[in-house]
């Protein structure tokens, strides 16, 4: 029916302890780009979400204690089956969250690389040794596996959210239980079928699907037995969950919210700058943390690059994801349209003006044509709020240093971006910015090989590179006394 060559991915039931789970009810997963049925997956509860920390920390202690070549083996085995399965995951991926085809196998690809990364890292968890303060004794420093990891995680990314984090929590020899976003539970249970096949054993990832955000995260956050919660998602829910996870003292990571500002320099080469702020801002219809929110373009090249930008814009095809050519789908729902139309609305009203977009597309209420707005200043509401839409609104600066304050008067700290080649500005500027991410002359910056996360409200914690492993283990320090005697 969805054209896939394997349909035994799509999944309708949570994956408990190596189990199919099914529930009394269902929810329905239904496509952004025309509102109708894909399927319907079993409505699991905080029952099922217990189950599952149970069954994670039943696997523990036997994944925990397997070899770490052996761990990388199964992991590496379910990296090649992703990548085998990469046009099916996609398209199941686009079918329930409206991103192009090609952006979505790019999503399915990008995840796998953290679960090839960790595959990896996991062999190399190294301890430490470190002179004593007296000759009858020496430091010993280990590192463990902290235990059983909960996540919750977004919409806007299905799969490599979830993969993010499962790599290097199961690398580091941790047991994991993932409630993915209820817009969004087929990629994560694809992800599960292929666990299996790849051999990883029963209990070690588990995927409970079900509409009771708030009674299932409470399970998540406040269960004795879950040692640390990692979260993808907004600021306003990673703060409450942080406070739920404060009960038990967990460790917590947050992939939080961003407003990262895109700086044009009157020394940038301002082609590459607008082809960097076009695959920055508009990558699944503006529905990312690390899109540009604002764009900051110095006054002497601003009419150029304005004028460059808005053609660049012109370019792209909105469309529905399975589309030939389609380089821009839906938003994941017409309520998104709603507040993103508000944003753009209450800019215009306070003085901006519309430079392209905010016309009927004709495509129905999930679709926003792409937007940029000019005269944008930094306390209006879309430049202080985090857009999550196809939107550009442009504020114009005069010095570096204002450039500077204004990218840094946010509560958040994640991506940033800019363009110059001054190579004392370069250094400068990105030494300046409070922003845990900052892309110099690229607008896409993010791979397994590099440490992702945020500052300030943006949240804690890296996810990939060589760091990425830190979370997910617990430091030991071992004091080997009466040496001497
Ligand atoms: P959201 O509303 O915070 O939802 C994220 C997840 O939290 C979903 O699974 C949601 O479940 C769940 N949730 C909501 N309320 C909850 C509660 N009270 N208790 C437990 N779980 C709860 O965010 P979103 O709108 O889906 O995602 C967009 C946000 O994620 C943006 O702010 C974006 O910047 C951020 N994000 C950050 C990163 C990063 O790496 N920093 C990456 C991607 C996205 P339901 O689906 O059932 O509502």
């Amino acid at each position: 029916m969805h054209k896939l060559n394997d349909p035994k991915l799509l999944k309708n039931f949570s994956y408990i302890n190596g189990c199919w789970h099914s529930s009394a009810s269902d929810i329905t997963v239904n496509n952004p780009a025309t509102g109708k049925l894909v399927t319907k997956v079993s409505n699991a509860g905080t029952a099922e979400t217990e189950l599952a920390v149970k069954a994670a920390k039943g696997a523990f202690k036997a994944w925990a204690g397997k070899p770490a070549n052996e761990r990388s083996v199964l992991l590496r085995k379910w990296f090649d089956l992703i990548v085998l399965n990469q046009d099916d995951l996609g398209r199941i991926l686009t079918l329930e969250q409206g991103k192009p085809l090609a952006e979505a196998k790019g999503e399915i690809a990008y995840g796998a690389a953290f679960i090839d990364w960790f595959s990896e890292e996991s062999k190399r968890v190294y301890g430490d040794t470190i002179p004593a303060p007296s000759s009858d004794k020496r430091i010993i420093v280990i590192k463990q596996p902290i235990g059983v990891v909960a996540a919750i995680t977004p919409w806007n990314f299905p799969n490599a959210m979830i993969a993010r984090k499962a790599a290097a929590a199961l690398a580091a020899g941790c047991t994991f239980v993932v409630r993915p976003a209820t817009q969004t539970p087929l990629s994560a249970l694809a992800m599960a079928e292929l666990a299996e096949r790849a051999g990883i054993p029963a209990g070690v990832f588990n995927v409970v699907v079900g509409d009771d955000a708030h009674g299932m995260g409470k399970v998540l956050t406040e269960h004795k037995d879950v040692a640390k919660f990692t979260f993808t998602g907004s600021t306003e829910v990673g703060k409450s969950l942080i406070g739920q996870c404060a009960s038990t003292v967990k460790k917590v990571s947050m992939e939080l919210g961003g407003n990262a500002p895109f700086i044009v320099f009157d020394d940038a080469d301002i082609d590459a700058a607008v082809a960097g702020a076009l695959v920055s801002k508009y990558r699944n219809a503006g529905q990312t943390c690390v899109c540009s929110n604002r764009i900051l373009v110095q006054e002497s090249v601003l009419i150029e690059f304005t004028e460059k930008f808005v053609k660049a814009v012109k370019g792209l095809l909105l469309g529905n994801g399975l589309d030939e050519g389609v380089t821009i789908g839906p938003m994941i729902s017409a309520q998104a349209v709603a507040d993103v139309k508000r944003l753009i609305d209450e800019s215009l009203s306070q003085g901006a003006q519309l430079a392209l977009g905010n016309s009927d597309t004709g495509f129905g209420e999930s679709y926003l044509a792409p937007t940029v707005l000019t005269g944008i200043t930094n306390d209006m509401p879309i430049a202080k709020n985090e857009i999550f839409g196809p939107v550009s609104p442009i504020i114009s600066f005069k010095e570096e240093s204002e450039a500077i304050s204004i990218a840094n008067d946010t509560e958040f700290g994640l991506a940033s971006y800019f363009y110059s080649r001054d190579i004392g500005r370069i250094w400068r500027v990105a030494e300046s910015l409070d922003y845990g991410m900052v892309g110099i002359n690229e607008g896409v910056i993010s791979n397994a090989a590099a440490p992702f996360g945020g500052m300030k409200q943006s949240g804690n914690g890296r996810e990939g590179s060589k760091y990425g492993l830190d979370d997910y283990l617990e430091i030991k320090y071992l004091c080997m006394g009466g040496l001497d005697k």
